[in-house]
């Protein structure tokens, strides 16, 4: 099935801000509320797309990947798109709907304590371009809100019918024609609360906590690099599976060695001696490694010599990119008076003329300031 672009659905530019996505929302949300077409399935219909791609947009991380990626990238990322059915969405919508209407405007039965999966978490890194290249391991600690220990998560004990709202969740006013339900805030629109709430957590379940991990980082990464961690972010609700933690790698210039995707770059001195004849040179590279450039006889300067394979690693494969050696050619600023002779020699059979007075003027220079 072809999905439908979100912005279009929204009838949103693409740099559309928060703002602008919320409003448009609003709007439609109210002109499709089932509650306004009772029985009208087309309307219903035209509910769950928006607010699929209200949910999709809203939340920058998703709408990050949908702009890059499309719909397929947000399947790939595990998240879930479309709702089922609309009390799904009003239950995910909790909030935005008492946010958008200032008031939950669904006189539905109350909200069903159902699983939610948990949050995701990101966690930012900088390493070493040696640390991208061979790859490494790293402690990592961050909070997150993890199942309260004293209460088991449960929140405490003796769980009673919210006296507030009676175990509606909601609490009715009537204005006028309108019936006006908002969320009881006593249970949270749960229903119940405890008599003896746990004083760990506050009757919440969860609790903040430090966590402390060990994290593999392959090489090859680069800056921008994800690395997803299963299960390491907050628990899920009523048993769901919990987020995952994102690793968003950022790499570190390195002072020698520049880096492009695969490849790595270097600019190095050498003789004009060395250019000319050829030689081989050693040097410096990742840590305490050293990589042999030849550089051929007759090399010009500002040339660009390749060594191939020693480039970074490429992710998640065994191969690599290259090394690009640029030669600077150094020159003698001078001169003995013996390299002079060679080199005027040297002239000679390049059949290059030497102007003679300046020769002269030179020599009488030399002869001045010896
Ligand atoms: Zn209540
Ligand atoms: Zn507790």
């Amino acid at each position: 099935m072809i999905k439908k672009d979100y912005y279009e659905i929204l009838g949103v530019s693409r740099d559309a801000s928060d703002e602008e996505i919320k409003r448009a929302y609003r709007k439609l949300a109210l002109q499709y509320h089932p509650d306004r077409n009772p029985g009208d399935k087309e309307a219903e219909e035209k509910f769950k797309e928006i607010s699929e791609a209200y949910e999709v947009l809203s939340d920058p991380e998703k709408r990050r990947i949908y702009d890059m990626y499309g719909h397929e990238g947000l399947e790939g990322k595990g998240y879930s798109t479309g709702f089922s059915d609309i009390d799904e969405i009003f239950s995910t919508f909790d909030d935005i709907f008492e946010d958008l209407f200032g008031f939950r405007t669904s006189t539905r039965r109350r909200r069903r304590a159902r699983p939610r999966r948990g949050r995701d978490l990101r966690y930012d890194i900088e390493i070493t371009l040696e640390e991208a290249y061979k790859g490494t391991e790293k402690e990592i600690s961050f909070e997150r809100l993890e199942p309260c220990p004293e209460c088991n998560g449960i929140g405490g004990k003796n769980r009673i019918t919210c006296p507030s709202c009676g175990g509606m969740g909601q609490i009715t006013r009537s204005h006028g024609f309108f019936h006006i339900s908002t969320t009881c805030t006593r249970c949270n629109g749960e229903g119940y609360i405890f008599a003896e709430p746990c004083p760990e957590c506050r009757g919440s379940g969860v609790v903040r906590k430090k966590r402390k991990i060990n994290i593999k980082i392959p090489p090859g990464v680069d800056t921008g690099s994800q690395l997803r961690i299963r299960g390491e972010g907050e628990p899920g609700e009523y048993g769901a599976a919990p987020g995952d933690l994102f690793i968003v790698i950022h790499v570190k210039e390195h002072g020698f060695l520049k880096r492009e995707g695969e490849h790595l770059y270097c600019e190095i001195p050498v003789s004009f001696i060395h250019a000319i004849l050829g030689n081989k040179i050693s040097i410096p590279f990742i840590g305490d490694e050293e990589v042999e450039v030849e550089i051929p006889p007759g090399t010009q300067p500002e040339s660009i010599i390749k060594v191939p394979g020693k480039g970074m690693p490429k992710l998640g494969s065994e191969k690599r990119g290259d090394l690009f050696v640029k030669i600077h050619v150094l020159l003698p600023k001078k001169l003995t008076s013996k390299q002079r002779e060679l080199l005027e020699e040297f002239a000679k059979t390049e059949g290059i003329q030497l102007k003679s007075t300046q020769k002269k003027k030179k020599k009488l220079w030399e002869r001045m300031i010896h």
